[in-house]
């Protein structure tokens, strides 16, 4: 079929492509119905140490729950956000809410360390990034250094000039910052040396490999590369006790995944972080930011 477009132009559309843009429109809507309708919540999962076991900090995962259409997941709706702009929005609800839940459980002294906060391209390039971090920072009241972002090698590898000035001005605040999904982009090594990183984030396919030689071999990689630029790893999708095991042997830093405990709500994650505080009240429970 095809649509007029103007003049004597025709648009033609194939029925497959047809359906997406349906698919991408009812998104679309959905979305901005979602943010008039505060159906975005923030969901977070632990991330614990490798050095003694005890949850360590969170990682915040935006969950999109609409009363018709149930849990539309960020696989769906984050590509169409990312390309409408609605990101912008968005992002600025997951990093206000993940401040506001992380300064109640630091003076509730249920929580040490930082909470990751994924900050998508578009985000990251707008030119006025760091007037809504500080902005936000600043309603919040979170100190910076309890706070990390979340970036990947397509966000900064576009322009990586660039994308180095905006890294120092993210961790001249004392914010960290960590390279996600490491291993699946295309960052060369010489401009890695030039970012200004805290950690790498290995990628779940890495660990999902974790069985094999080839992925034992990538991992291992992975964790030296980090170790020689003094970054800190963190596995990511950790699901079986081999995996553990593996990336523990591995002194990879620190284990996020199922076998520890999937994305909680706010009020189930204040309730993990209550029982790690009391089963590991004999161990020193000190600021590590
Ligand atoms: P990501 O940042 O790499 O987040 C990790 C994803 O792996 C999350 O999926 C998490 O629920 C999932 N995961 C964690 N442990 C396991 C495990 O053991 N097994 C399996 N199968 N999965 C595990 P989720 O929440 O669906 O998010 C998917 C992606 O969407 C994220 O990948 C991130 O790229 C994006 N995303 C999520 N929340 C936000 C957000 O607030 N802002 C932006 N810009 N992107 C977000
Ligand atoms: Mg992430
Ligand atoms: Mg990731
Ligand atoms: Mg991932």
């Amino acid at each position: 079929y095809h649509a007029k477009e103007g003049g004597n132009r025709y648009l033609f559309f194939s029925e497959d492509m047809n359906k997406k843009a349906v698919k991408r429109l009812q998104v679309e809507n959905l979305i901005r119905l979602g943010l008039k309708e505060d159906y975005f919540q923030v969901y977070y999962q632990p991330k614990m140490s490798f050095s003694d076991g005890t949850l360590n900090g969170m990682e915040a995962l935006v969950r999109f729950i609409t009363p018709k259409n149930g849990l539309v997941s960020p696989g769906t709706f984050i590509p169409i956000a990312e390309e409408t702009g609605q990101i912008v929005e968005i992002g600025d609800l997951v990093l206000r809410k993940a401040c506001i839940d992380m300064k109640r459980w630091l003076d509730e002294g249920i929580i040490r360390g930082r909470v990751a906060v994924n900050l998508s391209a578009r985000q990251f390039n707008l030119p006025d990034l760091m007037q809504r971090i500080d902005r936000i920072l600043h309603e919040t009241e979170l100190d910076p250094h309890h706070l990390e972002l979340e970036i990947t090698e397509g966000t900064v590898m576009n322009n990586a000039k660039h994308a180095i000035e905006t890294m120092h001005q993210i961790r001249d605040r004392g914010i960290h910052l960590a390279m996600d999904d490491f291993g699946t982009g295309y960052s060369s090594l010489s401009y890695l040396r030039k970012f200004p990183l805290n950690t790498l984030k290995i990628d779940k396919a890495f660990v999902d490999d974790a069985d094999s030689d080839f992925g034992k071999a990538m991992i291992d990689t992975i964790v030296t590369i980090a170790r020689n630029l003094g970054l800190s790893t963190v596995a990511e999708g950790v699901e079986t006790n081999e995996q553990k095991a593996f990336m523990t042997e591995m002194e990879c830093d620190v284990l996020q995944g199922y076998l520890y405990s999937k994305p909680l709500s706010a009020v189930e994650f204040s309730q993990f972080a209550m029982m790690d505080k009391m089963t590991t009240a004999k161990l020193p429970y000190e600021e590590t930011a």
